[in-house]
């Protein structure tokens, strides 16, 4: 069975904040920073090889005032270089370039496969009129959306647009559109989330961050939706993605 990860975190020091940074170091040591500031697309192939990881998703990032910005460019071009790595992209809605400009762009020109956004770090509701220029190329595109839902440890998240039930909109207005609702609406959310499946076929749920023994618990209706749950690691801010799968 081949394993596909769709959360993955690849940066460099100068794309996060300080806040981030603390935060890892705190948690996972300076020498972790070093180790992902230090990675190359060949050396992290390696590591997804020894971790049993067919495939993985790297996710852009566009979140200054919270965690830092990922450039599209920057994975891309990692992405690049090993046939193994996904790139998605984000977007700025506070940009003067209009978000379906944004998309087109990524999905054209830098041929990213997906978007990745986070509206409770860049403090917008995901059916905000100004997005759906994103969502119209994507769905253009037949390709994804994941948005970051539930709560988060940094200092300065708007936990109040991360709600999943906010993508009913979304999912309504764009039916053809592949919505993944990351950590599904994480830790009081869980069953909006489910619901939301039951409501939409254009949706599923990123497993990442949910504790593997607590999935029975948290979604009662797991194995009628399987098909709609979708492996996630979210490294690093976990040590071992093969461990992480292994109790799924
Ligand atoms: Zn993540």
């Amino acid at each position: 069975m081949s394993l596909i990860d769709i959360h993955i975190h690849v940066a460099k020091r100068e794309h996060l904040t300080d806040v981030f940074l603390d935060y890892f170091v705190q948690e996972f040591g300076e020498e972790a920073l070093k180790s992902i500031d230090d990675l190359t697309p060949i050396k992290f192939t390696k590591f997804l090889d020894a971790e049993g990881v067919d495939t993985a998703v790297l996710l852009s990032e566009y979140s200054p005032q919270v965690t830092g910005v990922v450039p599209n460019e920057f994975t891309v071009k990692f992405a690049a270089e090993s046939p193994k790595l996904i790139p998605f992209g984000s977007i700025d809605i506070n940009s003067s370039v209009r978000t379906g400009d944004q998309a087109e762009h990524a999905f054209r020109d830098l041929n990213c496969r997906g978007l990745k956004l986070l509206p409770s770090y860049g403090y917008y509701y995901p059916n905000d009129p100004r997005m759906y220029g994103a969502y119209e190329v994507a769905q253009k595109y037949d390709s994804v959306v994941m948005f970051h839902t539930g709560t988060s440890l940094f200092p300065k998240t708007r936990v109040r647009f991360a709600d999943p039930l906010l993508l009913d909109d979304v999912a309504v207005d764009f039916p053809n559109l592949n919505i993944v609702m990351c950590h599904g609406g994480r830790p009081f959310w869980y069953q909006e989330s489910e619901w939301m499946l039951r409501r939409h076929p254009n949706l599923f749920i990123d497993i990442s961050g949910v504790p593997p023994f607590q999935l029975p618990k948290n979604f009662p209706k797991l194995e009628r939706f399987q098909d709609r749950f979708i492996f996630g690691s979210d490294w690093p801010n976990v040590i071992s993605i093969k461990s992480l799968a292994d109790l799924v």
